[in-house]
């Protein structure tokens, strides 16, 4: 059985997964704009994964007999500057989903929950890749400026993701 704490918290965590999964299909409708498809796409497949991480915790919940309850989400941003503007945030994005993981893994300890224990061990290795290939696109992106060529490289590079 999972402690009431614990659960509510994982319930704010899949609302935060939720909306990373509607940040990341806003920033692709927002390269869809810009005809940059590779980014678009890189950023539908992200926000796939980001559901995959809600329902990792949903599950989580429901096995150990605990209650879903969803949160209300809020209304992702439509626009940004530039393409390094949109992956800046995603980078910065990623770096409080972090945080968010490393409070739960803070409250599983003092609990004295083991299986949260287990499961969030995941969660911390896969923000450590998150916030990497976000920075990294981010970096590249800073170093492309202002040239379309590198930035059309870098699209058709993007959309090789699986
Ligand atoms: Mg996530």
């Amino acid at each position: 059985m999972i402690s009431p704490k614990m659960q509510n918290a994982y319930n704010e965590q899949i609302k935060e997964e939720l909306f990373s999964a509607y940040l990341y299909m806003s920033m692709s409708a927002y390269f869809e704009s810009l005809n940059l498809k590779g980014f678009a796409k890189w950023m539908s497949t992200q926000a796939q994964e980001e559901f995959t991480h809600a329902m990792k915790f949903y599950n989580h919940i429901l096995e150990r007999g605990g209650k879903v309850e969803f949160q209300a989400i809020d209304k992702p941003k439509a626009e940004w500057n530039s393409p390094l503007n949109a992956f800046e945030e995603a980078y910065q994005h990623e770096q409080h989903i972090t945080g968010c993981i490393n409070k739960l893994a803070a409250l599983a300890k003092d609990e004295n929950d083991l299986p949260s224990h287990t499961m969030l061990h995941w969660f911390i290795d896969e923000q450590v890749e998150e916030e990497a290939s976000t920075g990294e696109v981010a970096e590249k992106l800073k170093m492309i400026g202002d040239h379309p060529q590198g930035l059309f490289m870098m699209d058709s590079f993007m959309g090789k993701r699986e």
